[in-house]
């Protein structure tokens, strides 16, 4: 039987490890925050007092929280995770390999390299396995994991994973997984906003939404923003247009992901025009304080109905 600490359980932290405790995993679970520990405990875990005491004995130590920070806190802080499970595979109990280190949150790809270095360096093996799908996939068990560092950890975590996942990545060597996420989200911050004005320009011309979306659907204009996730009111029922703009994906989050692209841009010189572009659009909606709105909101923008 394979025991997991899971640490995080926010939004999307709550139903991956819902999906673990169905699936039959000995869950012991840990958040700062004594709501989110009783609603993992309702789903079968069992709530610990901290982190370190739910990674006592764990095989696999997965965590789910904001940004970097709190990740490299968690695991190499005072008291830090990785040191007391290191500390107890030398005493001989928990995982005869030291148990799996997984971090699903999105990160910078240097903080995920450092973390999984740092990791290495006490004899312990992490994986950066960051997700795409959102609060929805997280509860349904349909995430898409892209996961960074050795083969030998990726056929670890494979198992762990599966429960939670539509689909599973390796990406190759450590922080790979978070150089797919940020790269993918920045294409789906320029497609959005790009898509926006398209139905934008589309309307202003004469054509309605609906017949704009029938033709370029099945045209050379057609991404997942349009189809899936479509930003003018209509065509797509799920979409959050059709709830005021209600997350799904808020611009917040569109934000953090951007930002961090951007910079890893920066630091190897890579040119992204358009990410900062989209960016800076982003950055001006928070500002304005329509952070927490869906990330399809640039399309009230435009209309001028903000
Ligand atoms: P969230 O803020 O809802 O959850 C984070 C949880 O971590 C909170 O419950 C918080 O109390 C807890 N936490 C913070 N520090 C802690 C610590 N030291 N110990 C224990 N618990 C701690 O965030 P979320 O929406 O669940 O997102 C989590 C991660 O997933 C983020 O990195 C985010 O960028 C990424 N992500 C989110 C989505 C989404 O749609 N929400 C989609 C893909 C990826």
């Amino acid at each position: 039987m394979t025991r997991i600490a899971f640490i995080g359980l926010g939004n999307m932290g709550s139903g991956m490890c819902a999906n673990l405790c169905r699936a039959g995993f000995e869950v012991s679970a840990f958040d700062l925050v004594p709501e989110a520990l009783e609603r993992a405990a309702e789903a079968g875990a069992r709530s610990a007092a901290s982190a370190a005491e739910a990674a006592a004995g764990a095989d696999v130590v997965i965590s789910m929280l904001p940004a970097g920070e709190h990740v490299l806190d968690l695991y190499f802080g005072a008291g830090g995770v990785a040191a007391a499970v290191a500390a107890q595979t030398q005493a001989g109990s928990g995982s005869g390999n030291g148990a799996l280190l997984i971090d699903c949150s999105t990160i910078a790809v240097a903080q995920a390299r450092e973390a999984i270095e740092r990791a290495a360096a006490m004899g312990l093996t992490m994986l950066d396995a960051p997700v795409s799908g959102g609060v929805a996939a997280a509860a349904a068990g349909g995430l898409t994991f892209m996961v960074g560092g050795s083969a030998d950890g990726f056929a670890r975590a494979q198992p762990v994973l599966a429960p939670m996942a539509g689909s599973i990545f390796h990406a190759g060597e450590a922080g790979n997984g978070q150089a797919a996420k940020i790269a993918n989200n920045m294409l789906l911050g320029v497609s959005m906003i790009a898509t926006c004005e398209a139905f934008n320009l589309a309307e202003s011309l004469g054509l309605d939404a609906q017949t704009f979306f029938d033709i370029s659907s099945k045209a050379s204009g057609q991404c997942w923003s349009m189809t899936t996730y479509c930003p003018a009111p209509g065509p797509v029922p799920t979409a959050p247009s059709n709830r005021d703009y209600q997350p799904g994906f808020s611009v917040a989050m569109m934000l953090k992901d951007l930002r961090l692209a951007t910079a890893a841009a920066a630091a190897n010189g890579a040119p992204v025009d358009f990410g900062r572009a989209a960016e800076q659009a982003y950055a001006a909606l928070a500002a304005d304080g329509h952070d927490q709105r869906d990330f399809s909101v640039p399309m009230l923008a435009l209309k001028g109905a903000l």
